[in-house]
């Protein structure tokens, strides 16, 4: 007997998961993401507290001069650009944070832009249409829709034939 049920119903159960799969990452509910966005939140705020710590020491070398021990200009040029470069590491990690959020950027002026926008919020520049949206607009859902629905109307069939064949078999035991 040409039974391929198994298969079919394996096919059908991994449609179903690829679905589930698609509808948790829309959600947002991605593990590897809330990972990432963990690290990045952990990353700023050492780097945000190494800025508070730079401050302070600028503070003091401020004040040693004002009592009358002036620091070097050089020192305190040093520790903000110093400064400097912190900043810049936070922006990116704020910018890894709202990629994963899924802001997007405008190729005009570079301001983060809510998901939902078309036009920048900044400047009106069109933004590009993001890709994420693309692959799970309502188009993908029809095609996984009938693709199930395929998959039933076959498992339907075999199943008639398999009846057909018991039929046969038992009908001819009778006959003999
Ligand atoms: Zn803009």
């Amino acid at each position: 007997m040409k039974i391929n049920l198994i298969d079919q119903m394996q096919s059908l159960a991994k449609s179903a998961t690829q679905l589930a799969k698609a509808g948790a990452e829309r959600m947002g509910f991605n593990a590897e993401d809330a990972m990432l966005r963990n690290k990045l939140q952990r990353t700023i705020k050492e780097l945000e507290d190494e800025i508070d710590l730079q401050f302070a020491e600028i503070g003091a070398l401020i004040y040693a001069t004002h009592t009358g021990t002036p620091a070097p200009s050089s020192d305190i040029q040093e520790i903000l650009s110093y400064v400097d470069s912190l900043f810049e590491q936070v922006e990116g990690h704020e910018r890894q944070l709202q990629i994963l959020d899924g802001f997007q950027f405008c190729p005009a002026c570079d301001s983060a832009n809510a998901p939902q926008n078309t036009f920048c919020k900044d400047c009106g520049t069109k933004l590009a249409p993001q890709l994420e949206d693309a692959d799970i607009d309502d188009g993908t859902v029809v095609t996984i829709k009938e693709t199930v629905e395929e998959i039933i109307e076959e498992v339907k069939e075999t199943a008639c034939e398999v009846k057909e064949e018991v039929c046969e078999a038992l009908c001819g035991e009778d006959n003999q």
